[in-house]
Parts: structure tokens; C-alpha cells; sequence
């Protein structure tokens, strides 16, 4: 462990597959981290257990002033004020659980609470790509996309501390089916999913794609990889993926008039691919004074969601 600087927390990122954890100095370095698969059968009390075992784990031989508390950011929606998770769609009976008060009562640190798009978002202004800027957009486009706002130097709650479900803004209101019910969200029509279920409805029509040889079961990931070797097929959806990405980021321009885009997630780790049909799109459909608002990939990388998590402890603390 190299010398850690200023007070400690850990960060906790509740995910449907895994639960991790990292303990994070006040300058954004991780300094342990440990993790283990969700016990989504057992429910709730039963990853409780699990989060206090990895509390445990990453904060050996840190004594308890040292800690600062501990910042769990999970999936939406919750009610980051009240601490309460009110589902989480990948965790069957995670409906309404009081997350802060079981944890607190657990741990006896004081426990923050925040969605994890936001807990990513404030981790990249305090340590990543967004730090010192007073206004700025992080999405994060995996699974779905999520994100936060920074506007005029304060994180964009809004009622409920529900602001910013960038991924439900509706960019085709034809399109395709979203996870939350409705027609043609952003993430229904650009997130890494909709691109692995593109790829595969197209198939049909790409014999030559190396693609073709993993038939259905072709995802994101796969549709990157021969982007990246250059098969024609995948850079056409990429090239399309890059133009869903861009309608949804002219629209946040528009919106919170930010100095810089941020992207992480899954997807973002093709940025190369993506970052010049971004661009083109923005140049060509934002209004002419928010042409030039550069969009970047995320600094933190894979700890973005762990840094995020225990930089929402520090942010609390501010
Ligand atoms: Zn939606």
C-alpha cells in the first residue's frame, strides 16, 4: 500500500453481477481493492453481509479516524436523499431498501448513497477528465447509459436527486423498446445492448463480416473487436453507433451547455472508434455555438465507478 494522503473512504460499487470495493485516498488513488459476484439470490440482507465483509477486507490496518465513510453507488433509481434504494432491475426483491440506515447500523461509519452515473460523474470532475471544469456532461454507455451533470460548479440533482436519467431521454420516438417501458430512449438506441442486438439484426445482410460466424450470439464487445480489425460490417455500425451517441450529446449541449462531454463505460473503451462520428455529427447538427464543446473518454478508466463511488464520501464532506 503506498502512502495514502488525506482522510480514506471506501468506495462500494453495487452492481447485478458484481459487488466491489476500493478503499480511496482524497487524491482519487486506489489503494485496495477487493470484489466478489452478487448474491442476488440471497437479497438484500444477504449482500449487506458482503459489503461489510469487503468494508472489512480493503480497510485492514486502517485505523477508523482515518475513515472518512463510505460512498455505495448502485443502479437506479434511488432516492440518494433518503438513502433508499427503490430497485434495482438486475436484483430480484431490491424494491425500497433502506441501504444507508442497514449500513450505517452494520458498519458504524457514516454511509452516503448515490446513482452510480452521478458517483462516475463526480468521481471524473474531482480526479479525471472533468477536474477543474465548472460545467460538464459524463455519460456512461455499458449496459445501458446513464450519467450526471455538473452545472455551474455543483452536481444537477433535481427533484428526488433524480436528475440526469440521460439514458431515457427519447431520441427516436419510434424506435426501439427501452428497458423502462418506453419507445426509443437514448439507451435503447445507443447503448452497447442496442449496438450487440444491431449487429445481430443485420447479420443477415453482412455474409463477408467475420461476425457472421458467431451468429446470434454476437455482442458489443465482438462488433468493437472487428471494428478494430477493420471489418467493414462492424466500422458501419460503428459509424451508425457513433451518430446515436452524437444526437444524444447535441441534445445534452443544447441543454446544459457544458466546456466538455466526459465518456466512460464499456462502450467508451472503443473511443477511438467513436470520437471522430461524434464530432462530425456534433459539427454538423448543434447549434453553431456549441460546435466546437469537445467530447473526451473518461480518465479513470475501470476505478470509475469505484473512485466515483468513494469521491461522493469526500464530496459530502465539502
Ligand atoms: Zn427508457
Amino acid at each position: 500500500m503506498s502512502t495514502p494522503r488525506g482522510p480514506l473512504a471506501v468506495g462500494i460499487d453495487l452492481g447485478g453481477t458484481q459487488v466491489r470495493a476500493a478503499l480511496v485516498d482524497a487524491q482519487g488513488a486506489v489503494l485496495a481493492r477487493a470484489a466478489t459476484r452478487t448474491d442476488a439470490v440471497g437479497g438484500p440482507w444477504a449482500v449487506m453481509q458482503q459489503i461489510k465483509g469487503l468494508v472489512g477486507e480493503v480497510t485492514q490496518g486502517v485505523l477508523r479516524p482515518d475513515l472518512a465513510g463510505v460512498g455505495v453507488s448502485a443502479p437506479g433509481p434511488l432516492d440518494s436523499e433518503a438513502g433508499m434504494i427503490v430497485c434495482i432491475p438486475t436484483l430480484p426483491g431490491w424494491i425500497d431498501v433502506p441501504i444507508v440506515a442497514l449500513l450505517k447500523d452494520a458498519l458504524r461509519l457514516p454511509v452516503v448513497l448515490e446513482n452510480d452515473g452521478v458517483a462516475a460523474a463526480i468521481g471524473e470532475w474531482r480526479f479525471g477528465a472533468g477536474r477543474s471544469l465548472r460545467d460538464f456532461v459524463y455519460i456512461t454507455v455499458s449496459t445501458g447509459i446513464g450519467g450526471g451533470v455538473i452545472a455551474d460548479g455543483r452536481v444537477l440533482r433535481g427533484r428526488r436527486r433524480m436528475a440526469a436519467h440521460l439514458g431515457h431521454m427519447t431520441t427516436a420516438p419510434e424506435g426501439e423498446l427501452c428497458s423502462c417501458g418506453n419507445r426509443g430512449c437514448w439507451e435503447a438506441q445507443a447503448s452497447g445492448t442496442a449496438l450487440g442486438q444491431a449487429a445481430r439484426d443485420r447479420l443477415a445482410s453482412a455474409p463477408a463480416s467475420s461476425l457472421t460466424a458467431l451468429g446470434p450470439a454476437v455482442t458489443a464487445v465482438d462488433v468493437v473487436a472487428a471494428a478494430q480489425a477493420g471489418d467493414a460490417f462492424a466500422c458501419a455500425l460503428m459509424a451508425r453507433e457513433a451518430e446515436l451517441l452524437g444526437i444524444g450529446i447535441v441534445n445534452l449541449l443544447h441543454l446544459y451547455s457544458p466546456e466538455a462531454v466526459v465518456m466512460g463505460g464499456g462502450v467508451s473503451q472503443a473511443f477511438d472508434l467513436l470520437q471522430a462520428g461524434i464530432t462530425q455529427w456534433i459539427a454538423a447538427h448543434a447549434m453553431p455555438p456549441f460546435r466546437t464543446v469537445p467530447v473526451h473518454a473518461a480518465a479513470l478508466g475501470q476505478n470509475a465507478g469505484l473512485v466515483g463511488a468513494a469521491s461522493i464520501v469526500f464530496a459530502a464532506a465539502d
